[in-house]
């Protein structure tokens, strides 16, 4: 089995999905490499993926590859599963690996299995493994052609470093005239105040049980208070209350708090994929059977008009006092 592992970067940050990943390449075991793609800054981060698992990386660094496009990016990976006869492709979901591995699905005319979880050895091959049904099922699938490629959901493994170097290899690709049509117009780095969703060790998280945009201020109060992050559910996101950076879940943002607050949220299991792996979930529902009280660990029947001012009350007291 050779692997090939598809490197994203932000500016000097390796992504922790990727890194994720070729952990997991690696755990598979056989030959794995990893792809880098992007200005002069690749080179220099390269060198540490074999930390990582990879025993080579293939560094494409070009003027040209910024700002990132998917195009100029199949060019590349095309080149290196041909040159050096890779029969395993893997990606951590994001929009530009989505494209990326459509597009070289396309190109090599390959099979592509996305939004697997994990992936393992099995019947002499490997297995990919998917949530299916809206995530109530785990279900196995395989490939009938080679390449192999798969993208994998975020978050699906945690990086984990090891003793290891890689081999940096420069390749050098022609790009296809096609590969040069695109180019980017704008790019705009959202505003970003306080830590991440992903990051903040406690999420309140408003749902359509807070009754209306102005009473988002409840989950506000409530997060200030207790140091945390605002998050939303996407019937709170589509109704225009909150943005979609926000949003909590299966199509939105997965995390994975010390303490999630739920404040009206009924827990679709859609919701709880992006959210089930917190430490502790607390649910203020007025709804004794509301779904979430399945899968909390402190569940509040009651109106969250009530409940969360007097909550916010007592911890300012407690946190002044
Ligand atoms: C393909 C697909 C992807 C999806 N992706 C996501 C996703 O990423 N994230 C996501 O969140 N959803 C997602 N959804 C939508 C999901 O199925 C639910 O519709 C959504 O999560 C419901 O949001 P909610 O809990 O805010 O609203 P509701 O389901 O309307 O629940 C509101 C809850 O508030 C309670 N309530 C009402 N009044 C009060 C009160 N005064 N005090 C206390 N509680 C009260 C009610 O009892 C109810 O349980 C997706 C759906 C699909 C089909």
């Amino acid at each position: 089995m050779s692997t090939l592992v598809f490197v994203e970067h932000q500016g000097d940050q390796v992504a922790r999905g990727s890194l994720g990943v070729l952990g997991k390449a690696a755990d598979l075991g056989g030959e794995v490499g990893a792809v880098m793609v992007g200005g002069t800054e690749v080179k220099a981060l390269a060198a540490d993926l074999g930390r990582h698992g990879a025993a080579v990386v293939h560094v494409a660094e070009d003027d040209s590859f910024v700002p990132a496009l998917p195009q100029p990016r199949v060019d590349v990976l095309a080149h290196v599963v041909r040159a050096h006869g890779y029969d395993t492709v893997l990606f951590s979901n994001s929009v530009l690996a989505a494209d990326v591995a459509g597009g070289l699905a396309a190109r090599l005319d390959a099979g592509l299995n996305w939004d697997l979880v994990d992936i393992a050895p099995g019947d002499g091959s490997i297995i990919g493994k998917r949530l299916a049904l809206g995530d109530s099922l785990l279900v196995e699938v395989g490939w009938r052609t080679s390449p192999r490629l798969a993208l994998f959901r975020p978050g699906s493994f945690e990086p984990v470093g090891r003793d290891g170097q890689a081999r940096v290899e420069t390749v050098s690709v022609e790009l296809e005239d096609h590969s040069r049509a695109a180019r980017v117009v704008e790019h705009r780095v959202e505003a970003d105040s306080g830590p991440s969703l992903e990051s903040a060790e406690v999420v309140v998280t408003g749902g359509m049980g807070l009754g209306g945009p102005e009473h988002l201020s409840l989950a506000e109060d409530l997060a200030g208070v207790l140091g945390g992050v605002v998050g939303a559910t996407r019937a709170v996101v589509y109704a225009g209350w909150a943005p979609h950076s926000a949003q909590v879940g299966q199509t939105g943002k997965t995390v994975s708090p010390k303490l999630y607050v739920a404040l009206g949220v009924s827990g679709a299991v859609q919701h709880k994929v992006g959210m089930q792996s917190s430490q502790t979930i607390v649910a203020i529902n007025s709804d004794p059977r509301a779904p979430i009280f399945e899968f909390c660990d402190l569940a509040v029947v009651g109106d969250v008009h009530e409940v969360v001012p007097r909550l916010v009350e007592l911890l300012r007291a407690r946190t002044s006092g």
